[in-house]
């Protein structure tokens, strides 16, 4: 069974868990756990097949405990691996659900795409939006599913074990309260072109972000280009193979372009990947590159999302999904392109979005770095450990200098942190 509190914390703290003796004797669908959480899994206490009439199902109260073991209605893991694997998306398109959510819909819509006019498209998007929006699952604009399972399931087990301070690995370096990566997807050889000019505009406030390139087919990729990015200390990425859509269509045809694309992540020694249009198959992920592949979320909206689809010329949405991801300890992410970029009103919303973000930054504590710094973390977090020293903890492994012993303690109906050593801001 997997220790989902260790992947989470890095905590030795390890309670038993045991699940009903027959299995779960169900299909997947929907249930609810801790403070209202929609789970997708099986459970034993039964399942709704819609997001909605699952408010009946909250099994927090089959949660019980007898000295040091825990009983569960469903496991935990899945539920996550549900929900990182997206394998809900089965159960929101069956039955009588909105247009928009059909995979059909969606097939058919990337199908005739490239024959649609522009205003078109834009309108079936902004449809799609707006059914996305009322969407009770995920949520909307940010889901924190993951971190609030892990709450609510550390919480439950310390009250179960009468243990009111757990000591974990703290999520960031240095102890920084949460982290920031920006990104930029070249699409077009115009916005290849611009982006000397964003990297301008990137350092003036401050900062440096990755830049991912396409390498097959939509423009020349000259080494002057790549190079200039990589001696201004930006990060150059795969982006897509040739960004037709089709990269996951079928399993041979996947493996032949995943071995491209290794072949150009190694002539541009690339520090990641990104496929186009945010498609992805995690089961096939270990066709590319060498070794575990770690998945960086995206947690904010595109630029193109904001302009064009909700017709947005402000960072509204943005400092909302700032703040909710700022107060999860998450990782903020930003996709914005070159080619939009280029035009003066958006560039003008993304050097505001700049400018507020530098603030935060400061005020908060966040680490600001790039998607491989990022990587790079999260695999030496993976290998250290917490070891009694004394009456304190100490953090073994690599990196180890850099990590800060974290405390989770009860407080009322909630769990909260505090880092031993936290990043000071003026
Ligand atoms: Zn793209």
């Amino acid at each position: 069974m997997r220790n989902i509190l260790a992947e989470y914390y890095r905590t030795p703290f390890n309670p038993r868990v045991l699940y009903p003796s027959g299995g779960f004797q169900n299909e997947a669908g929907f249930f609810r756990f801790g403070p209202d959480i929609v789970c997708y899994g099986e459970c034993a206490k039964g399942i709704a097949n819609e997001v909605m009439n699952s408010e009946a199902l909250h099994v927090s109260e089959a949660f019980s405990a007898t000295g040091a073991e825990l009983r569960l209605p469903f496991d935990i893991g899945d539920v996550i691996e549900n929900l990182r694997r997206e394998r809900y998306l089965e159960k929101l398109d069956s039955g009588p659900k909105p247009l928009t959510r059909r995979t059909w819909t969606r097939e058919f819509y990337y199908l005739v795409r490239r024959f649609l006019p522009v205003a078109v498209r834009r309108h079936l998007q902004r449809v799609y939006l707006k059914d996305w929006k009322t969407l009770q699952f995920p949520h909307w604009p940010v889901d924190s599913t993951v971190d609030s399972l892990n709450e609510a399931f550390l919480r439950l087990a310390m009250i179960a074990q009468g243990c009111d301070r757990v000591p974990f690995i703290w999520f960031w370096p240095d102890g920084a309260f949460s982290a920031l990566i920006l990104t930029h997807d070249v699409e077009t050889a115009a916005g290849r072109d611009f982006c000397s000019s964003l990297m301008n505009i990137d350092l003036s406030h401050g900062f440096r972000s990755s830049f991912q390139v396409i390498p097959e087919e939509r423009y020349e990729v000259p080494n002057s280009y790549v190079d200039e990015i990589k001696t201004r200390g930006f990060e150059f990425n795969i982006h897509d193979l040739n960004h037709d859509g089709r990269l996951f269509e079928g399993k041979a045809k996947f493996l032949c372009s995943a071995r491209r694309i290794n072949e150009y992540a190694k002539k541009y020694n690339a520090r990641g990947f990104r496929s186009g249009a945010m498609y992805h198959n995690l089961d096939w992920y270990d066709a590319f590159f060498v070794g575990r592949i770690l998945e960086i979320p995206l947690t904010t909206s595109q630029d193109y999302s904001v302009f064009h689809i909700l017709n947005e010329y402000t960072i509204n949405l943005w400092k909302r999904q700032i703040s909710l991801v700022h107060q999860k300890n998450g990782l903020l992410s930003f996709i914005t392109h070159p080619d939009y970029l280029i035009n003066l009103r958006c560039r003008d919303v993304y050097e505001t979005l700049l400018d507020h973000l530098r603030q935060v930054v400061e005020r908060d504590a966040i680490w600001a770095t790039l998607p491989g710094e990022v990587d790079r973390w999260w695999r030496a977090r993976n290998e250290m450990r917490l070891v009694q020293d004394g009456d304190r903890w100490r953090i073994e492994g690599p990196d180890s200098q850099r990590a800060r012993v974290a405390y989770a303690s009860l407080d009322g109906d909630r769990i909260v942190y505090t880092i031993e050593k936290p990043l000071l801001t003026p």
